[in-house]
């Protein structure tokens, strides 16, 4: 138990602000909360932080508020190099993510889920496992509800399963899981990290305050991963490829061996498993081991396994239309989940890329466009650069809206074909987020018929 200071500013006015405002109000905090946003943009969450009984300064970041409190909780989507943060930092005030108080009011043992791709999609189906294995489960963190949201919960959970993303693991002090699942680093974020090593550096946070007894739960086939982990002194397990004295999952066909130890080992069947795509399978391996580890029971593994539907704005089927499928992927906003999603299709694609530039490196996109895209579409802010990227590999269409977006492919597509909607880009240029985009992908898709 963590005894809080008398006054405390939260950073960023949403959900996760409006919980964070809500917890430190029940326990006499006075609190100030504070957003760039102006309120009309923030809509309901503006009347809702003063129905709560906080002082609120919005349009803006004020530096002497920054200077004088006790301590600061950032927001997820905060960045905690803006300049109020840091000159705070330099004055000695404590900067702390959501996820860090709340810790600090939680006894549970926390199963964690980080990496650049997969996070939410493994942070579900490993709470699927967990809950039909018989535990009281809480499932929260970057996906869904904020974990401090659960520390004032009446029903308590036996284990908690947290997404985390790497903005919350650079405002860690003392947060630790006992088990630590990372999925993968690839390049993302090159706009809010000076470099990719100090993207990996603070994925790597992950795992710095474990102790002797808990677990890591590592992509060895990740080279930047692997390189973590030969840091790590604590127990190890391997998925997407292992040496013969690790010990971790292994895939064989459609099914998975693993290996705690000599006396623990299971093997799972993936070939009913609704989830498509190799990398699905590389998720879902990370998923069963690290629910294995956490005393998951065989049944109940295999039972999510086989009825996890999937999330929507991943790989998510929206309809056939003249026998021609159109995928929603609204969520792939990096490189890397572009190139896992075209080589998930055996079929032609017609892929829709574009949006706001997160610093990405597109070129690495060149090879897999030209080897699997019949024509591309692209829209947004990125949209002339993309352009002229991959005009010269297949025939490129350029549209302003998403409606333009989805007539063209279907001119493009004939039957046989896939339409994936797989931008590479996020979707702030023209929508509220990724699910807006999707949503309206579906919508226009839906129109064809
Ligand atoms: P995150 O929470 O890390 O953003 P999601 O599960 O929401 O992960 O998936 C985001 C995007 O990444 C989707 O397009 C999905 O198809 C893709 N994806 C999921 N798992 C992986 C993986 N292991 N490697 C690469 N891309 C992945």
């Amino acid at each position: 138990m963590y005894f809080l200071p008398k006054r405390i500013l939260v950073v960023g006015l949403g959900i996760t602000g409006i919980a964070v405002a809500r917890f430190l109000r029940n326990r006499g905090v006075s609190v100030t909360i504070t957003d760039i946003s102006t309120d009309k943009a923030l809509g309901g969450f503006a009347d809702e932080a003063r129905e709560i009984g906080v002082n609120i300064l919005l349009g803006g970041h004020k530096v002497e508020i920054f200077q004088n409190t006790d301590l600061i909780v950032l927001s997820p989507g905060v960045p905690h190099t803006i300049e109020p943060v840091q000159r705070a930092k330099e004055k000695g005030i404590p900067v702390w993510g959501e996820i860090e108080l709340a810790f600090r009011f939680i006894q549970e043992p926390i199963v964690a889920v980080s990496g650049t791709n997969g996070k939410t999609t493994t942070t579900a189906l490993l709470g699927e496992m967990l809950a039909g294995s018989g535990f009281k489960v809480f499932v929260g963190g970057n996906i869904g509800d904020p974990l401090i949201g659960y520390v004032d919960r009446k029903e308590k959970a036996e284990l908690l399963v947290v997404e985390v993303s790497s903005f919350q693991l650079d405002t860690i002090q003392t947060f630790r899981s006992k088990i630590g699942v990372l999925l993968n680093i690839g390049k993302d974020h090159m706009d809010r990290y000076p470099d990719f090593n100090a993207y990996s550096r603070s994925k790597a946070r992950m795992f710095e305050n474990q102790q002797a007894g808990d677990i890591a739960v590592l992509n060895g086939a990740d080279p930047q991963v692997r390189l973590i982990g030969e840091k790590l002194n604590i127990t190890k397990l391997f998925f997407n490829g292992r040496s013969r004295h690790e010990k971790g999952a292994t895939i064989n066909g459609k099914h998975l061996f693993i290996n705690l130890s000599e006396t623990s080992q299971s093997s799972f069947d993936f070939s009913e498993m609704k989830l498509i795509g190799r990398h699905n399978m590389e998720n879902a391996s990370a998923a069963c081991l690290a629910a294995c580890a956490a005393g998951g029971t065989a049944e109940g593994i295999q039972t999510a396994l086989n009825t996890f539907e999937g999330l929507a704005h991943r790989l998510e089927w929206v309809a056939a239309v003249n026998d021609v499928t159109y995928i929603n992927d609204s969520k792939a906003t990096n490189v890397d989940s572009v190139a896992r999603a075209l080589e998930t299709f055996d079929k032609p694609v017609i892929l829709i890329l574009g949006g706001r530039d997160k610093g990405a490196d597109f070129h690495a996109l060149k090879g897999p466009v030209h080897d699997r895209v019949k024509t591309l579409i692209v829209m947004g802010e990125t949209s002339s650069r993309l352009r002229s990227i991959f005009g010269g590999l297949t025939p490129t269409v350029e549209v302003c809206t998403m409606k333009g977006a989805v007539r063209s492919a279907h001119q493009a597509a004939a039957p046989g074909d896939v339409v994936l909607l797989s931008p590479a880009c996020s979707s702030f240029d023209t929508f509220r987020d990724y699910a807006e985009r999707g949503d309206l992908f579906c919508q226009e898709v839906r129109q064809l018929r």
